[in-house]
């Protein structure tokens, strides 16, 4: 996807948020970022850093740790990596205006991994519409799915987000 969407939304003359850099990819170690935005609708931002960029979906509705509860979570556009220390208030026109605040944040690792790149696995998982992984955050902890509501081919962006035993 890149950045492109991600830049045409916004005026960077007008807001704080990272224009970012052409991402590139890292290591094995990959991060993720939860942050509470308080825009017209609060949700919670989930970023899944893969391949140099963060995978992003909106959820409406606070992740929980329960295993019986499972969270809608849209798919919105990739973000840049510098957006995952990113806090601030966007101003008001601006695309997302409100408060950003990180939730949490922390590493993240495929669920399974066979030695492979880490960006390859979620990658393709990513494309399969199926992601199982392993979080390493503050407040959410263990093996997490990211699952797509819909099959191909994916007209709607909708996953669902929740904790697995
Ligand atoms: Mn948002």
């Amino acid at each position: 996807m890149g950045l492109q969407e991600y830049r045409k939304k916004r005026t960077f003359a007008k807001t704080l948020e990272p224009k970012g850099k052409k991402g590139k990819k890292t290591k094995e170690v990959l991060s993720f970022v939860i942050q509470k935005h308080a825009a017209r609708h609060l949700h919670w931002d989930l970023r899944l850093e893969i391949d140099g960029v963060l995978k992003s979906w909106a959820i409406p509705k606070e992740p929980s740790s329960d295993t019986s509860v499972k969270r809608l979570a849209i798919e919105v556009e990739d973000h840049p990596i510098e957006y995952g220390t990113f806090e601030g208030e966007i101003p008001k026109g601006e695309y997302g205006a409100g408060t950003v605040e990180i939730w949490d944040r922390g590493t993240y690792a495929p669920t399974h991994e066979d030695g492979d790149d880490p960006n390859k696995i979620m990658r393709e998982e990513h494309k399969k519409g199926h992601m199982k992984f392993v979080l390493k955050g503050k407040k959410l902890k263990g093996p997490f799915v990211l699952v797509r509501m819909h099959k191909p081919p994916y007209e709607k962006k909708e996953w669902l987000f929740f904790k697995v035993k």
